[in-house]
């Protein structure tokens, strides 16, 4: 179990790929605590998980875009000391063609998943620097490497994530801490369901591992990131995406 001993927050655990990821972190060892706007449905399995690997599950109920509810749960959390993991993973879309995209619907997508990142970030990093270890992981998306039409706002906050990571990578990482990201192609979520049945078979037409991914999928490598047998990688951007992307 690569991640026994290891505490980490997850953002946006409830459902999808963030509960699959709590899931797979509570499975190999690891004390979880989850921040999200409600609690996970699958909550008893959780726990069942985390009692057979001997970690622990802690749910903090707080909206990421959300300055001082995000800042309280973090201080709960880094008040009972170290912190091993940070997984960004909270986000939405609002998609929609450029000359019909609201200005709202830009603002939130930015805030929801980019900001959202510096407010957990900036307070982790520093308890991380502080005991010289840890790992800040990014879930953005292969929208952010190659684009995708109707997704300005979305593409822009995930490739926001890109660039905030590698900077961050460079200031901490003489301090051992180290910052990567996942770049998710089309994983099968509440978040993809929306898309039906032809633009599926056209998206699936176009993955060179000819399926669509599970949270599974982006969780073991999240899970890989996490762990110890990650230290000498930082930096990176690692697409999940059977291929879309190359
Ligand atoms: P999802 O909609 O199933 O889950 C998103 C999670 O984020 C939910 O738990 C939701 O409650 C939480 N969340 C959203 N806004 C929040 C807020 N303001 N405060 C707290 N929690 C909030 O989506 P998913 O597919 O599991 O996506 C997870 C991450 O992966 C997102 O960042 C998404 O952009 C990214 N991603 C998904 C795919 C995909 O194909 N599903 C592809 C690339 C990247």
């Amino acid at each position: 179990m690569m991640l026994t001993g290891k505490k980490a927050i997850v953002t946006g655990g409830s459902r999808g790929i963030g509960n699959a990821i709590v899931r797979e972190y509570l499975r190999q060892g690891a004390v979880v605590h989850g921040i999200s706007r409600k609690p996970a449905d699958n909550q008893a399995e959780l726990e069942a998980v985390a009692k057979d690997a001997g970690g622990a599950l802690h749910w903090h109920l707080a909206d990421v875009t959300h300055e001082e509810e995000v800042t309280k749960a973090l201080e709960a959390i880094l008040a009972e000391g170290g912190i091993d993991v940070l997984v960004n993973n909270a986000g939405i879309t609002r998609d929609g063609l450029i000359f019909r995209m609201s200005t709202a619907d830009w603002e939130e997508v930015v805030r929801a998943n980019l900001t959202s990142a510096f407010f957990t970030s900036r307070m982790v990093a520093r308890a991380m620097i502080k005991q010289r270890s840890g790992a800040i992981i990014a879930i953005s998306s292969v929208s952010g490497i190659i684009g995708n039409a109707g997704q300005v706002n979305y593409s822009a906050s995930k490739a926001g994530l890109i660039g905030f990571s590698k900077s961050l990578a460079r200031e901490v990482a003489s301090r051992g801490v180290r910052v990567n990201v996942i770049a998710p192609g089309f994983i099968d979520t509440d978040m993809t369901k929306a898309l039906g049945d032809k633009p599926r078979d056209a998206l699936i037409a176009q993955i060179p591992l000819g399926r669509v991914g599970v949270p599974a999928d982006v969780a073991a490598l999240a899970a890989f990131l996490a762990s110890d047998a990650a230290a000498y990688i930082t930096g990176q951007v690692i697409p999940v995406d059977g291929g879309l992307s190359m």
